[in-house]
C-alpha cells in the first residue's frame, strides 16, 4: 500500500476547496489544502460578500430620496467612499479569519502558495512536495478581458473592490450579472453610468419580461444603457477615456469596466503535464462524480464553468465528500436552481423562463403576469415598478418557474424556490394564505392567465 502525505489535498481554498476540505477533514480524513492568494475564495474577497456590502451602500442613495414622502426631512446626504472600502476590507479580513479558523478547527493543514500539479498523486508548492490519495482542483475562475485596442485601460471586477477613488463617469461593458450588478451599485453610489451591452437586452437567459422590465428599471434611476453595442477600440484622453462603438459613437469615461465573463482559472496549474483534460475553452472536463480522465484528480466549481454561483460549488463539494467518505450519496441537482442579480432593483428567478416552457412544453403552458406599484412606492416617489411572473404547466398544474424584478426579490424567491422543488402546483400556491400587506403575497394571489 502506497502512503500519501494525505488522503485528500485540495488546491483553492474557494467556497468549494474550503467546504470540501472541512468536511472531509470532519470525517477523519486527512486533508490538506493549498491558497495562493486569500482564503474564501472569489466569493468572499471579490465577488458576493464584498459585492452585496455595496449593493447595500448603495440602497441608501434610493431611501435618502424616499424618506421625504414620509414626511422625513434629511440633510444633503454625503457619501464617503474611503469609509465604506475600510469598513468593507475589516469584515473581509474577518471572514477570512473565520475561513481560515474553520480550516485549522477541523484539522485541515493549510499551505500558503500556489499549487501545482506535479503527477495524479503529487503537488507542489514552493519547494515543497505533497503526495496524495487523492486531489480536488477548486482554484475558481478569472475575469476575462477581450483582445482589443486599448485593452490595457480596463479594469475588472477585482478591481472595481479596490478603487482608490470613485470616477466621476463610467462605462460598464457587458450585460451579465457583474455589469448589471455593477451598473446599480455605482449609479447609486452617484457615479454617472452607462451600461454598454453587445446583445438586444440584458442578462442572457433569464426571462424575456424581466430583461425588458430591469433595463426599464435601471433607466428610471439614470443608468443609460446601450443596447446592440460593441466597443471597437479605447484610447486614453485628456479628461479620461474615449471608447468607440461599432456606430462610431464615442462614450467618455474616467473608469472602463468589462465585466464580459470569466474563465476557469488554470494558468500554472500544470494539467497539461499530468495530462488533465480540458474543453476548449480550458474548463476541467468531469464526469458526473466530479472526476476527471485521471482518475485520482477530481474538479468543482467554477473551474469546472457550468454553474458558476457559490451554492453550487458548495453543494458540489457536499457531492463530492459524501460519495468519496460516506455511504450516503448527495448528488447536486441542476435543475431548478434559484439565483438573484443584486441590481435596484433586483432581479430573482427559479425555474424556467418562458421561452424554455414554451420549448418543452409548447402550448401547454399557461402565464400569469403582475405589474405592480409597491405599497412603499406609493409615497416614495420614486416610480419603482415590481414585476411578478409565474409559469404553469397546464396540463399538470405544476409551476414551472417564477420570475420577479422587485425590492428584495432574491429573499422573496428563496422561499418560491423551496415550494418549485417540492412539485408544487398552481393550485397549493392558490390555496396558500398570503401575508398581507407584502408584495410576496401577489404570488399567491394570481388568478388571471395572460391571454
Ligand atoms: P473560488 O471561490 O474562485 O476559489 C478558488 C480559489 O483557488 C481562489 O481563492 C484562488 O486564489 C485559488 N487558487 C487558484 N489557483 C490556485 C493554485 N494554483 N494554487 C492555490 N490556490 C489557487 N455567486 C453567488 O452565488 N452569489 C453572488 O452574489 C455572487 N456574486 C459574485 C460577484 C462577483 C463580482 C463575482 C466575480 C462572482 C460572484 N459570484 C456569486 C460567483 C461566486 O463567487 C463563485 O461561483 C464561487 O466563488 C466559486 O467558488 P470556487 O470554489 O469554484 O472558486
Ligand atoms: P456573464 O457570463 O454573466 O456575462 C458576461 C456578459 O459579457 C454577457 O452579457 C456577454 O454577452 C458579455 N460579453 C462576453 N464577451 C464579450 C465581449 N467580448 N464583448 C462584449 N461583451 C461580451 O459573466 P459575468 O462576468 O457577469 O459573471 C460571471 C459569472 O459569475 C456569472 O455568470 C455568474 O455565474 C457569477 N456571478 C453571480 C452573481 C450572483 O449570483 N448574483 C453575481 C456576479 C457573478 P452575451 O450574453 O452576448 O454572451
Amino acid at each position: 500500500m502506497t502512503n500519501y502525505d494525505y488522503d485528500l489535498f485540495v488546491i483553492g481554498a474557494g467556497s468549494g476547496g474550503v467546504r470540501a476540505a472541512r468536511m472531509a477533514a470532519a470525517l477523519g480524513v486527512r486533508v490538506g489544502i493549498a491558497e495562493n492568494r486569500y482564503l474564501g475564495g472569489t466569493c468572499v474577497n471579490v465577488g458576493c460578500v464584498p459585492k452585496k456590502l455595496f449593493v447595500y451602500a448603495a440602497h441608501f442613495h434610493d431611501d435618502f430620496a424616499a424618506a421625504k414622502g414620509f414626511g422625513w426631512s434629511v440633510g444633503e446626504p454625503q457619501f464617503d467612499w474611503a469609509t465604506l472600502r475600510q469598513q468593507k476590507n475589516q469584515e473581509i479580513e474577518r471572514l477570512q479569519g473565520i475561513y481560515g479558523n474553520l480550516l485549522s478547527n477541523s484539522g485541515v493543514t493549510v499551505y500558503d502558495g500556489q499549487a501545482q500539479l506535479l503527477d495524479a498523486h503529487s503537488v507542489q508548492i514552493g519547494d515543497q512536495k505533497l503526495t496524495a490519495e487523492r486531489i480536488l482542483i477548486a482554484t475558481g475562475g478569472w475575469p476575462v478581458i477581450p483582445d482589443i485596442p486599448g485593452k490595457e485601460h480596463i479594469v475588472s471586477s477585482n478591481d472595481m473592490f479596490a478603487l482608490e477613488a470613485l470616477p466621476k463617469r463610467l462605462v460598464i461593458v457587458g450585460g451579465g450579472y457583474i455589469a448589471v450588478e455593477f451598473a446599480g451599485i455605482m449609479n447609486g453610489l452617484g457615479v454617472e453610468t452607462t451600461l454598454c451591452c453587445r446583445g438586444d437586452k440584458l442578462l442572457r437567459g433569464f426571462d424575456d419580461d424581466i430583461r425588458d422590465f430591469v433595463a426599464q428599471e435601471m433607466r428610471k434611476k439614470g443608468i443609460t444603457i446601450l443596447l446592440d453595442s460593441h466597443i471597437e477600440a479605447i484610447h486614453k484622453s485628456a479628461g479620461g477615456y474615449q471608447l468607440i462603438t461599432d456606430s462610431k459613437q464615442i462614450l467618455v469615461a474616467d473608469l472602463v469596466l468589462y465585466a464580459t465573463g470569466r474563465s476557469p482559472n488554470t494558468a500554472g496549474l500544470g494539467l497539461e503535464a499530468v495530462g488533465v483534460a480540458t474543453t476548449d475553452i480550458g474548463a476541467i472536463k468531469i464526469n458526473a462524480d466530479y472526476q476527471t480522465n485521471i482518475p485520482s484528480i477530481y474538479a468543482l466549481g467554477d473551474v469546472t464553468h457550468h454553474i458558476s454561483l457559490t451554492p453550487v460549488a458548495t453543494a458540489e463539494a457536499m457531492a463530492l465528500v459524501n460519495q468519496l467518505y460516506t455511504d450516503k450519496r448527495t448528488p447536486v441537482d441542476y435543475d431548478n436552481i434559484p439565483t438573484a442579480v443584486f441590481c435596484q432593483p433586483n432581479v430573482g428567478t427559479v425555474g424556467l423562463t418562458e421561452a424554455e416552457a414554451r420549448k418543452r412544453f409548447a402550448d401547454d403552458v399557461v402565464v400569469y403576469k403582475s405589474v405592480f406599484t409597491p405599497m412603499k412606492h406609493t409615497l416614495s416617489g420614486l416610480g419603482e415598478k415590481t414585476l411578478m411572473k409565474m409559469l404553469v404547466q397546464g396540463s399538470t398544474d405544476k409551476v414551472l418557474g417564477i420570475h420577479m424584478v422587485g425590492a428584495d426579490a432574491g429573499e422573496i424567491i428563496q422561499g418560491m424556490a423551496v415550494a418549485i422543488r417540492a412539485g408544487a402546483t398552481k393550485a397549493v400556491f392558490d390555496s396558500t394564505i398570503g401575508i398581507h400587506p407584502t408584495a410576496a403575497e401577489e404570488f399567491v394571489t394570481m388568478r388571471t392567465a395572460v391571454k
